[in-house]
């Protein structure tokens, strides 16, 4: 780590910003990723040092799993007192899911890991590759009496910064393709870098970094819609092995009063299972007890979501079971902001 000159780590795991345009073919295919400062000469002009690591096979991010999570936190971990940050270039798809993970398996995280990738891959004359990637490790670089500006997870994507485990991918057409709605974006890119320190979350520096590696993924996510059926959700109370459930519900945590459908959900906790409220809605909170359709759920014992997106609450309950949080403690853990992830 070296003063007044940012040593950055540039991790690519796949996705469309490392593919480029075969000239002969038109296929797009991925590149080989330590001529990247080849493909992008303006990363030379970049006031730091940038190193780069690759997955050994590149994927769409599609097929990302907490096997590849652990993969990502072990390339951060094993680098963390080498570098001032990490930029981590990644496919769109599940760049929320990946970002949300991140932020929990990474704690007292006191450096900047931006995620970024693009819409359209780095070979393309339209691309917004190129403004990303650089955006993201000047973001990285941010330096404030010699310690980073950003002290965790973040997703960089057309011109904003965002709080990794807040965001959703929204978008498969537009260069924007992501919104944090509960939280204010953390920096813009304009002519000048806007960063909203307010905003910023802000560790206890004196802890050292934990990497947390395992993911319980014996849960599941039951989004509702009028007509679901009991026959259908029935399946998932047969599943033995199911430990967690994200319940996507209406608008500020509602849920049908269906004595079927109230029956479920009691026989799930009184299981041991643990039942989430989130929102299906892509901004607001969930406000139990505030209609009387959600009342039933609150005196279940139904935790609270709260403004948490589906991404990050997914992920949090696979951490939470892979972490054995006890039984007693599960629901106000849950409730609790762990890394800023709800308010
Ligand atoms: N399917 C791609 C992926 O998520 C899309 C992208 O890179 O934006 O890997």
């Amino acid at each position: 780590m070296e003063q007044g000159h940012p040593n950055i780590l540039l991790i690519y795991t796949g996705g469309t910003i490392g593919m480029i345009k075969d000239p002969n073919t038109g296929a797009l295919k991925a590149f080989d990723f330590n001529n990247l400062l080849k493909q992008i000469p303006e990363l030379k002009l970049l006031d730091c040092d940038i190193n780069t690591v690759s997955f050994e096979e590149p994927i769409d991010s599609s097929n990302m799993s907490p096997e590849y999570w652990v993969q990502l936190a072990e390339i951060i971990e094993a680098h963390y007192l080498d570098f001032d940050g990490f930029v981590v270039l990644h496919g769109s798809d599940t760049m929320s899911y990946t970002a949300s993970a991140l932020s929990f398996m990474l704690e007292n995280l006191a450096k900047p890991v931006i995620l970024t990738g693009s819409q359209l891959p780095i070979g393309d004359l339209r691309t917004d590759a190129k403004e990303n990637l650089i955006t993201s490790i000047q973001m990285a670089s941010l330096r404030h009496r010699n310690r980073p500006v950003i002290r965790e997870v973040g997703l960089y994507f057309e011109y904003k910064l965002y709080r990794g485990n807040r965001t959703t991918k929204i978008n498969a057409e537009h260069f924007e393709a992501f919104e944090s709605l509960n939280y204010p974006h953390l920096a813009e890119s304009g002519v000048h870098l806007k960063i909203n320190h307010d905003y910023l979350f802000k560790p206890n520096a004196r802890k050292k970094l934990v990497v947390h590696k395992l993911f319980d993924t014996n849960v599941a996510l039951i989004k509702l819609f009028p007509g679901i059926s009991k026959t259908t959700l029935e399946c998932m109370s047969h599943n033995p092995h199911i430990k967690g459930v994200i319940l996507e519900t209406y608008g500020a945590g509602n849920a049908t009063t269906a004595p079927w459908f109230v029956d479920f959900i009691k026989q799930l906790v009184k299981k041991g299972v643990h039942v989430v409220n989130v929102t299906q809605c892509s901004g607001g909170s969930v406000a139990m007890g505030q209609y009387e359709t959600s009342s039933h759920l609150q005196n279940i014992g139904v935790i609270s979501g709260k403004d948490i997106t589906t991404e990050a609450a997914i992920t949090k309950l696979m951490y939470l079971l892979g972490e054995k949080v006890a039984v007693k403690t599960f629901k106000t853990i849950f409730e609790t902001a762990l890394r800023g992830e709800l308010s």
